[in-house]
């Protein structure tokens, strides 16, 4: 955890979030500021500075879970 990283602070609970969903490697919470409805970010649980350092294990997490939060969205929202 990197103290000053609003997303770290999001992933221990020490800023609020509205969680969609998050397991071992990952969480996904609405956006605070939303471009549309559904806004969501999905992020790895872990501090990573750049996207290469993150690992593909982690990543394919991600992508696997935005299609599926993708699915629900396009019901919910149309
Ligand atoms: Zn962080």
């Amino acid at each position: 955890m990197k103290k000053d990283c609003v997303f770290c602070r999001i992933v221990k609970g020490i800023e609020p979030s509205w969680t969609v969903y998050e397991d071992d490697l990952i969480k996904a919470f609405l956006d605070i500021n939303p471009a549309s409805e559904g806004h969501t970010l999905i992020i790895p649980k872990e501090h990573y500075e750049t996207i290469y350092m993150i690992p593909d294990r982690e990543l394919k997490r991600i992508i696997v879970v935005a299609k599926k939060l993708a699915k629900v969205y396009r019901k919910l929202f149309k």
